[in-house]
């Protein structure tokens, strides 16, 4: 479903209302007044703020983000209650988003916020349907907006809330938002001893409440309000059934905060970005003598949406991910590796077209806009004979200074040139011994080495592919230095940058060699020539054949089904025999627990995606990790589990 903004008009004193519900986001006497009486006192968060421990995190739930002026209260209450290294994770459900330039009007009522107004505007940018993931406060304060009809969200959300706002309009206005389904799913999402407050003291709410487990209680409303409800979790729901190889792992976490990452590429760096953001000491341990040396080594990378309109788990992986890359490149201003200049997808043949037409109508105008063959080529500022999708948020990134600006964090040490041969497990640590007989160990380890994972036994189940990429890179001509954004097609061309343009990429199965191949560089300036006729041209033509030209080549590393493998790791041979009942019975509902190996994760396989997955799966990896809530709907995160291919497996009796 394409996004659906919020329409908004205004009263005489700039406060802002619902066009569609006829209701008003705030209190007219004081919003600010009302979210601080209303949600922060009766979910009692100043003390419960003051009580949090170190790196502890503490998690607030909401129907209705709106404004965000419950948010922005929470946050700055947060701040000055809690301490310097506790976390914030704020969740909230919105079916309506407002446009950025709307919430910039409605924020500007509330000067002595417009330290944290000012972080949330910059933020909130590639606001999609679905969870969005926005790090705020250098990744201290987390925010996932969950963009849709709350219930629906909620159910796909796994994680445990300590205190929930339910701000929907009032209750006459917008029955929907107040039913048993949504009160039961607030229920099932509770930590032991949630609490829960709203402004309504409608009796069915209280009732419905009342009915899915929380003791509710009548109190003096704000302001005019005779009444409002607050109350706790008092009997929680009964546990459905979960798979085993799904649930998670439940071991207590190691008081030791420190983690080695295997893996200085873009997944690995993400991991130990997202680790070191929660108070971990992490250590990456990369083979080569420097970061990125593989197939994060392209000079330019292209952020490339792979959308389906059919909405499949990777199609929702990469517009999640689009959105958290795009923000997180936001915090890195200034950089001359990155530009936000737009991708031009070229519809040049009928299927694309067709695919393109698919897309137009599943996902919102300010994603993906068509534009014909003139309009195309104004926007790229060079002769095109296709039109196509303009994907205005997106962009190149020089992916490897990306992943040096995410390993630039106190927490974070790097060794290269450093070798993995063999893990062992001596609780509580993990051995990580290296070729030339130096040894590390942690508590937790993620491997985040593409295809070399699999050459560690504990890994090896793991069907992972390697396909060979070749980019190449092309002089900058003055003609060829007007192309404004990305384009790609079969092949992309990135627009110039230290005098070179980078194109490609080759796509080569069964050939493990990652020296430069000189028919796979007369392969991308033929792609390039589809392209773009009058760039290859301006690129200097057929010279451009015989020319030297110097690139890059890697091996990708993906798996069968083009998804990352992201998550805890099991001991493949127990599991296989463990649920050995699942090959006569697909839905033998196991109840022995999986049997994981303590502490052990991956972050691998986002084949030439990357910069679009890696970084969210980060943030995946770490709501592992911590035990908090995940990032991305339950169903994807499963599309991306490691135990999927050994369900798979047994499913077809091997
Ligand atoms: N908490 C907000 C703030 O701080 O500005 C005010 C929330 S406003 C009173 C209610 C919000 O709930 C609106 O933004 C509206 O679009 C949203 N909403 C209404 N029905 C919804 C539903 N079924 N699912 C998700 N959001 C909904």
């Amino acid at each position: 479903m394409p996004i659906q903004h919020a329409q908004l008009h205004w009263d005489d004193q700039g406060q802002p209302l619902s066009s569609a519900y006829d209701d008003v986001y705030f209190s007219r006497e004081s919003g600010l007044e009302e979210t601080r009486y209303v949600f922060l006192q009766h979910n009692r968060l100043a003390e419960r703020f003051t009580a949090l421990r170190e790196h502890d995190c503490m998690v607030v739930g909401e129907t209705g983000f709106g404004t965000g002026l419950n948010f922005l209260c929470c946050w700055q209450l947060f701040e000055r209650q809690a301490p310097s290294d506790a976390r914030l994770h704020f969740i909230s459900a919105e079916r309506f988003p407002l446009q950025p330039t709307d919430l910039q009007q409605a924020l500007a009522l509330w000067p002595e916020l417009e330290d944290y107004s000012r972080q949330l505007l910059q933020a909130y940018r590639v606001i999609q349907p679905g969870m969005q993931t926005l790090l705020l406060a250098n990744g201290r304060v987390q925010l996932t907006l969950l963009i849709g009809e709350a219930c629906e969200q909620l159910v796909q959300l796994d994680g445990l809330v300590d205190a929930w706002f339910l701000d929907g309009f009032a209750p006459a206005k917008n029955p929907d938002m107040w039913t048993d389904a949504l009160f039961n799913q607030l229920a099932r999402l509770s930590a032991p001893e949630a609490t829960l407050a709203t402004f309504t003291s409608a009796g069915f709410v209280r009732r419905g409440l009342q009915a899915a487990g929380f003791a509710m209680q009548r109190t003096p409303g704000f302001g005019r309000k005779r009444e409002m409800l607050c109350g706790q979790l008092e009997n929680a729901p009964l546990a459905e059934w979960q798979a085993p190889w799904f649930a998670r792992p439940s071991r207590r976490l190691s008081a030791k905060k420190h983690a080695i990452v295997v893996g200085a590429g873009l997944a690995g760096c993400a991991t130990a970005r997202s680790l070191a953001n929660r108070g971990w000491q992490v250590t990456v341990l990369e083979r080569e003598a420097r970061i990125a040396g593989r197939a994060s080594g392209n000079a330019q990378g292209m952020l490339y949406l792979k959308l389906s309109a059919a909405h499949t788990p990777l199609s929702q992986l990469v517009l999640a991910g689009f959105g958290f890359s795009r923000r997180l490149l936001q915090q890195w201003p200034n950089s001359d590796h990155w530009q936000a200049c737009g991708l031009l997808q070229l519809a040049w043949n009928p299927q694309e077209s067709k695919r393109q037409q698919q897309l137009v109508a599943a996902f919102s105008n300010d994603l993906l806009q068509p534009l014909n063959a003139r309009e195309a080529t104004t926007v790229a500022g060079i002769g095109l004979e296709h039109g196509g999708l303009f994907y205005p948020d997106s962009g190149w990134i020089s992916p490897a200074h990306w992943c040096r600006w995410l390993l630039d964090h106190p927490l974070i040490t790097l060794e290269t040139s450093t070798t993995v041969a063999q893990l062992q497990f001596e609780e509580p640590h993990w051995q990580v011994l290296t070729t030339d007989g130096r040894h590390w160990q942690a508590p937790v380890v993620v491997l985040a080495n593409a295809a070399d994972a699999a050459q560690l036994s504990q890994a090896a189940h793991l069907p992972l592919k390697a396909i060979r990429g070749q980019t190449s890179l092309l002089p900058a001509s003055p003609a060829s230095s007007v192309l404004r954004c990305v384009v790609s097609a079969d092949g992309y061309v990135a627009p110039a940058h230290n005098g070179q343009h980078c194109t490609g990429a080759s796509f080569v199965f069964d050939n493990p060699s990652t020296a430069l191949n000189g028919q796979e560089q007369l392969d991308n300036i033929q792609r390039l020539q589809q392209l773009s006729p009058e760039l290859y041209r301006a690129m200097g033509g057929d010279a451009l054949q015989q020319a030297a030209l110097a690139g890059h080549a890697a091996q990708r590393c993906s798996t069968p089904d083009y998804l990352p493998l992201v998550g805890p790791l099991a001991d493949a041979e127990i599991f296989t025999s463990r649920y050995a009942g699942l090959r006569h019975n697909a839905r033998l509902q196991a109840d022995t627990p999986c049997p994981w190996l303590p502490g052990l994760y991956v972050n691998l396989a986002h084949g030439s995606r990357g910069l679009v997955t890696a970084p969210l799966s980060g943030e995946l990896l770490a709501g592992w990790i911590c035990n908090e809530p995940l990032p991305l709907p339950r169903q994807v995160a499963e599309a991306c589990h490691p135990n999927r291919f050994l369900l798979r497996q047994l499913a077809r009796g091997v």
